[in-house]
């Protein structure tokens, strides 16, 4: 349920409902929005009477019932208005959401040496990327296969976000490492196969990093944003959400369906900024510039993509990988869309 304040209410009238509501059992949490001030509830409202809550203050406009399974997370929580994602780098505050300008991931799948983990960074940042992302820990579906460096690659996550400046991404697939990754990330990676891990969602919303959560591959929209919720009313409000790609009837040519359709559908939704992550949701190099392009044509706000020093050697996902080159024509494409879309960053003029 939201209390939705009239425009201009005292800030005193809005402490004062704030203390009634919880002397009537209720949490309200307090949200600022552009133009107004609303109360969320959560919790068992459902025998409340929204006509009788507005008796509370003359300054309430409305009540409303938030039908959706999902609350913090819905878009009626915050009345309509974005959320922002704000990410503390090395070179000052990245800024995610609907209101910014498409902010650029990129970096190989797996952390797999000092060298190459610097190398990319240095080439991503040049080509306009503002995060590194990297695997420290893997999540495989072999258990032969390469499982990531662990926590020495942790070290060298650190060593590339020293040397570039970009902030770091990286995934967190179990509890118990949460707090070590924290360290090292400025915003914390939750994969598609832990998308219901209802303990690391709790865990990770229980600490203040950032974290993207990725839908998991054949997750619903509801079941993905009742995950966010879990990291919101864990107290972290800081959710990324990222699509992947999901699992349909034919893999012949491509790894996943990318559902670039959760542009439109989760702006309705919710209020969280969203990410596209190509290179998974087609697992060919090939096909990720035009998904990349397309999902800035449909509003998105990031892109994560992958890219690989060389992609033929890479111990994990070196097909759907690009060179450092290609990245940097790509970049100079997505320039174009985003300009025309009005979500390009202007560039950074020095001052003397
Ligand atoms: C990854 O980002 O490298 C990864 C394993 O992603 P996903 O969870 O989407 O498969
Ligand atoms: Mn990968």
């Amino acid at each position: 349920m939201i209390v939705v304040m009239k425009v201009g209410s005292p800030e005193a009238e809005v402490v004062r409902i704030n203390q009634e509501l919880e002397e009537w059992g209720l949490t309200p949490e307090k949200i600022v929005g552009k133009h107004k001030v609303v109360i969320g509830l959560v919790g068992d409202t459902v025998d409340l009477d929204p006509l009788q809550l507005r008796e509370i203050s003359p300054w309430i406009e409305e009540v409303l019932r938030v039908e959706k399974p999902f609350k913090r997370t819905s878009r009626e929580f915050r009345h309509g208005e974005a959320s922002e994602v704000v990410v503390s780098t090395p070179n000052g505050p990245a800024y995610f959401g609907e209101h910014h300008p498409l902010v650029i991931v990129a970096g190989p799948c797996s952390v797999e040496n000092e060298e190459m983990i610097v190398e990319t960074a240095l080439r991503v940042k040049a080509a306009g990327a503002k995060f590194l992302r990297g695997g420290a820990y893997k999540p495989r579906t072999s258990p032969y296969a390469f499982q990531g460096h662990g926590e020495s690659a942790l070290g060298l996550l650190a060593a590339a976000r020293e040397a570039s400046g970009l902030g770091i991404i990286t995934e967190v697939m179990d509890t118990a490492d949460v707090e070590k990754i924290a360290e090292v990330a400025d915003v914390l990676q939750v994969g598609a196969r832990n998308m219901q891990n209802f303990s690391l969602l709790k865990k990770v919303g229980a600490q203040e990093k950032p974290v993207l959560l990725k839908r998991g591959m054949s997750a619903t929209i509801d079941e993905w944003l009742m995950a966010a919720e879990y990291i919101l009313a864990a107290g972290n409000q800081n959710v990324i959400l990222c699509e992947r790609g999901i699992r349909s009837f034919d893999r012949q040519y491509a790894r996943n369906t990318l559902d670039l359709s959760v542009l439109p559908v989760l702006r309705s939704l919710t209020h969280l900024p969203i990410m596209i992550d190509p290179s998974h949701g087609t697992g060919r190099a090939e096909y990720v510039p035009a998904m990349t392009l397309a999902a800035i044509a449909a509003g998105t706000d990031s892109l994560m993509i992958e890219v690989h020093p060389n992609p033929a050697k890479a111990l994990s996902d070196g097909p759907q990988s690009l060179t450092p080159e290609s990245f940097d024509r790509l970049v100079k494409e997505m320039e174009v869309i985003g300009r025309a879309v009005g979500r390009w960053a202007a560039p950074v003029v020095a001052v003397a």
